[in-house]
C-alpha cells in the first residue's frame, strides 16, 4: 500500500501518519507460559516498520518462507504527542487513542531465530504483519481495562482482559520514552494473551477491543 494510505484513522476523520511500531513481548504471564518462557524482568521490545501496517478489512498474504504464522491479538496504543522520559503518572497525556491489532508472527522462523540467538525482525516485521483497527480517542475509550478477543472462522481462540497485562500502558510508555523519543504517530503493541495459534489461507480473523472497535482480516 502507498505511504499516504498508511495513517491511523479516527472516527471523526482525523488521520495521523503511522510512525515506528514498538512491540512488547511476553506481557501476559499465561502467554509467556504457553511459549515455555517466563515474564522477563525488563520488557522485551521489538519493532515493526510502518509498511507492516494493514487497515481493517485487509487481506493478508502469508509469507511463502513460513509454514506457521500465528495470530496474536493485542491492544494497540497510538502516541499523539512527542514523549521523552515521561513519568507513569503523565503517560496517558501523550496517548491519542487505542485500537486492536494483530501481531502476526512467523512462529517457525521466530523459534529458529531464538535458538540461534538472532534478531526476530523477519518473523515479526514482514509486509502485512501489523493489521490494526480504526483508532478510538482516549476521550471516548478511557484508560481501560478492556476485553481482548480474537476469533478465527467464528471460533474464539483468544479472550482475556488487558487487566492481566504484567506491565501497564503507563509503565510501558514510561519505559519506552526513557530509551526512545516517542513521536506522534508511533504506536505500541502491548503484548498478547494466551491462545495464540496458526493461520491458514482462507481463514477470516476477527479481533475486538471490548465493544469499542473491531478488526477483520482475511488470510490468503
Ligand atoms: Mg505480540
Amino acid at each position: 500500500m502507498s505511504t499516504d494510505q498508511r495513517a491511523w484513522t479516527f472516527a471523526d476523520g482525523t488521520r495521523i501518519p503511522i510512525g515506528t511500531m514498538y512491540c512488547i513481548g511476553r506481557n501476559y504471564a499465561a502467554h509467556a507460559r504457553e511459549m515455555g518462557a517466563s515474564v522477563p524482568e525488563d520488557p522485551i521490545v521489538f519493532l515493526k516498520p510502518p509498511s507492516a501496517y494493514r487497515p481493517n478489512g485487509s487481506t493478508v498474504e502469508l509469507p511463502a518462507w513460513s509454514s506457521d504464522v500465528h495470530h496474536e491479538v493485542e491492544l494497540v496504543v497510538v502516541i499523539g504527542n512527542l514523549a521523552e522520559h515521561i513519568a507513569p503518572k503523565d503517560a496517558w497525556s501523550v496517548v491519542a487513542g487505542v485500537g486492536v491489532g494483530l501481531d502476526l508472527t512467523a512462529r517457525d522462523v521466530q523459534t529458529a531465530a531464538k535458538k540461534a540467538g538472532h534478531p526476530w525482525a523477519i518473523s515479526k516485521a514482514w509486509n502485512g504483519s501489523a493489521p490494526v483497527s480504526k483508532i478510538i480517542p482516549v476521550s471516548t475509550a478511557g484508560h481501560g481495562p478492556w476485553d481482548l478477543t480474537c476469533d478465527v472462522n467464528g471460533t474464539v481462540r483468544q479472550h482475556d482482559t488487558t487487566a492481566h497485562m504484567e506491565r501497564s500502558v503507563a509503565s510501558m510508555i514510561s519505559y519506552l520514552s526513557s530509551v526512545f523519543t516517542l513521536e506522534r504517530g508511533d504506536c505500541i503493541f502491548t503484548g498478547t494473551p494466551e491462545g495464540v495459534g496458526p493461520l491458514r489461507p482462507g481463514d477470516v480473523v476477527h479481533a475486538s477491543l471490548s465493544s469499542l472497535v473491531h478488526l477483520t482480516v482475511s488470510i490468503t
